[in-house]
């Protein structure tokens, strides 16, 4: 893994594309360790334009946190700030153990406080920041990414993220400690009949969509990318098709009151 430290001339943008619910994202790192097969970031010129490959490479914002209280002071005169952290990277991939930009982040946004923050990781770590989420009351939401309660899918897709049982069990223990959270069965991979109680298990809301709402061109960024193919070779290729998700919706409306799908215009963020 590449690890660079460099110092960004801003860290607040503005959101667009599938964004629609927040004025702002905030992105601590450029590039993201997990790597996963499917994600859109892939496609983007940041990943383009570079030589490594998406996935081997993490560009560290080291002055992410001087520089936001200053930003979201000024965002906040043309109006509310509600913030998406983050749109192209995860917040909790394993540089932040030692980096801890993340944390610095929550730290300036306690101080200079938005409308809203939203965080959206699919890493456990995020369970070190809980006294900082609990300390955001109500004006917060988590939300960690579980395509699927299928281990050997896990690995098929996204084989550098961390495991499902270790996301669920970090889930479980956000919200018990108060702190709004929910699960992003985004983008939907094959899975059991299970999911839904399971899930229920950890959170009380539920978001899902899949290649063919989230990914901003009904599936072809998808199609492009090739991850049909690992469909094909795990042999479950039924699922690969844009009504698969209505089992899993059904079965989730039968476990969850409060169940969102998700249809973007621009590219499901994994982290959604
Ligand atoms: S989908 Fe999210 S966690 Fe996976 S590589 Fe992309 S930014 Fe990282």
């Amino acid at each position: 893994m590449k690890i660079n430290e460099i110092q960004s001339k801003s860290i607040l943008t503005p959101s667009s594309g599938f964004i629609t619910k927040f004025t702002h994202t905030l992105n601590p790192y450029a590039g993201c360790a997990f790597g996963c097969s499917y994600c859109y970031v892939r496609q983007m010129p940041i990943a383009l334009y570079r030589e490594e490959e998406w996935g081997t490479w993490v560009d560290i914002k080291q002055n992410a946190a001087d520089l936001l209280s200053k930003e979201i002071k000024k965002a906040k005169k043309k109006g509310p700030v509600t913030i998406f952290m983050s749109s192209a990277t995860d917040p909790y991939q394993p540089i932040e153990y030692k980096a801890r930009i993340t944390r610095s982040l929550l730290e300036a946004m306690l101080i200079e406080k938005p409308d809203f923050l939203f965080v959206q990781t699919r890493s456990p770590l995020c369970t070190r920041d809980i006294d900082l989420f609990q300390q955001f009351g109500q004006s917060i939401r988590v939300s960690m990414t579980i395509e699927t309660d299928l281990e050997y899918i896990r690995k098929a897709f996204t084989p550098s993220a961390p495991p499902i049982p270790a996301r669920l069990k970090a889930l479980k223990q956000i919200t018990e400690a108060g702190v709004p959270t929910q699960v992003a069965i985004a983008p939907l991979l094959p899975c059991s009949k299970q999911i839904a109680k399971t899930l229920r298990r950890v959170t009380s809301r539920a978001v899902i969509d899949n290649f063919f709402m989230g990914d901003g061109s009904r599936g072809r960024r998808t199609e492009k990318m090739g991850i049909r193919n690992i469909y094909g070779r795990l042999n479950l290729l039924p699922w690969y098709h844009p009504n698969a998700y209505k089992v899993v919706l059904k079965l989730l409306q039968q476990e969850f009151e409060d169940v969102e799908l998700l249809i973007s215009q621009q590219g499901f963020m994994p982290n959604q």
